[in-house]
């Protein structure tokens, strides 16, 4: 169970500061979340995540766990908090995002959400032992990526899984699709989303029942509608009016779209309730969903792009493998005051990922993931302090 507390608002009536208090701390909202897909920040140790980067809580992979320890060992384990040693709020998402687009990517190089298909099996074009995921009102039955063996998902079986892992907040299984389908597939998706919604609650509720001596994570409702106004708007009034603890906004999103998109979501959303937008993590786009009405974020971009030698500076980007960081002294980002930036310089990191150390990957990624949840702090304290535009102006990259 989960409480959520609203302390300062934007002037334009959507942005606010707040607090969700969990079974296992606090959040600070707006709050960036780091992605821990497979129980592990990738590269980082817990301590460095709550100590060096000060982030509040992980969200980990439903899709990713299942298949791999699966839910045996993390039962046996005493759920996701013991099991990877981190004591403060976690997440984990429904696993449809990976089973609609990993299944349907498996030994495939296709873009993510591409090829999903409606009802029926369609083999790839000049590849008959590939599948791909397939949906319907029921469900998706997905290839493990990790083996290619066959799956089921659905609304019920999601919520067991969820529950076994054992997160303090845990999402609703909906019906993800590519923002380049056609309007009434996205319409499908969307009606689909709601009755599996419905589904969600019920088992849910029922599993609460049943284990009323154990502590229960909160529910979070999904909404979809890709880019279209209506099924947007629709999405959040339908999902907003059952009964979650809060709600999460899926799906990809254009560039262009991400504040308007978000926008007519957080105004049909309850107030009260948090709201998370998934899979979002880029600097300008966290500053779009914060003023309009986003209170967390989660996102695997900032590893990510630190693995293969990003670093964020508040201009944008830099690539420590390129020439010109071999003998430059000063660190990732002259502004900056995380671990790394206090202690390595840019030759040392840019030399660690010529050389292939492992250290590369850690220093960068304690660096990009203080960037961009540091960013959001401050945003946090722009709100409180009454100054957000101030804030805007010095952080937005230009
Ligand atoms: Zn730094």
């Amino acid at each position: 169970m989960i409480s959520f507390n609203i302390h300062a608002r934007l002037p334009n009536g959507r942005g606010r500061a707040g607090t969700i208090t969990t079974p296992h701390g606090k959040i600070e909202t707006p709050a960036f979340i780091p992605v821990a897909t497979k129980a592990t920040i990738k590269a980082l140790t817990p301590e460095m995540l709550r100590d060096y980067v000060g982030a509040h809580a992980i969200l980990a992979n439903t899709y990713h766990l299942y298949l791999q320890p699966g839910t045996n060992v993390l039962k046996k384990s005493g759920g996701l908090h013991k099991f990877m040693n981190w004591s403060g709020p976690t997440y984990t998402d429904s696993g449809g995002f990976q089973a609609f687009s990993l299944g349907a990517a498996y030994g495939k190089n296709v873009s993510k959400l591409a090829q999903v298909k409606e009802g029926i099996t369609i083999d790839h074009d000049e590849d008959a032992s590939i599948r791909l995921a397939q949906v319907d009102d029921d469900g998706v039955t997905f290839k493990s990526v990790i083996d290619g063996s066959t799956h089921r998902f659905t609304p019920e079986i999601s919520i067991d899984i969820q529950h076994t892992i054992g997160a303090d907040m845990i999402f609703a299984f909906d019906e993800c699709v590519s923002p380049q389908e056609s309007y009434e597939r996205q319409k499908t998706a969307v009606e689909r989303t709601y009755i599996w919604a419905k589904r969600c609650l019920i088992h849910h509720n029922k599993i609460k029942t049943q284990n009323s001596n154990l502590k229960s994570p909160a529910l979070l409702g999904i909404i979809q509608g890709g880019r279209h106004e209506d099924l947007r708007k629709y999405s959040a009034k339908v999902i907003g009016s059952m009964d979650f603890e809060g709600f999460g906004i899926g799906g990809s999103f254009d560039k262009d779209d991400i504040g308007t998109a978000v926008g007519w979501v957080c105004d049909e959303l309850p107030e009260g309730k948090p709201r998370h937008l998934l899979g979002i993590g880029d600097p300008i786009d966290l500053i779009l969903g914060i003023e309009n009405g986003i209170d967390t974020f989660d996102c695997v971009a900032p590893t990510r792009i630190a693995r293969n030698g990003g670093a964020y500076i508040r201009t944008g980007r830099i690539n420590l493998l390129n020439a010109q960081f071999i003998q430059d002294f000063t660190p990732l980002d002259p502004e900056c005051d995380c671990y790394t930036c206090k202690n390595y310089a840019r030759a040392y990191i840019a030399h660690l990922f010529r050389a292939k150390e492992m250290l590369a990957a850690t220093l960068t990624s304690i660096h990009n993931l203080y960037f961009v949840v540091n960013l959001v702090k401050k945003a946090r304290q722009a709100i409180i302090d009454g100054n957000y535009e101030g804030f805007k102006k010095k952080h937005l990259p230009k």
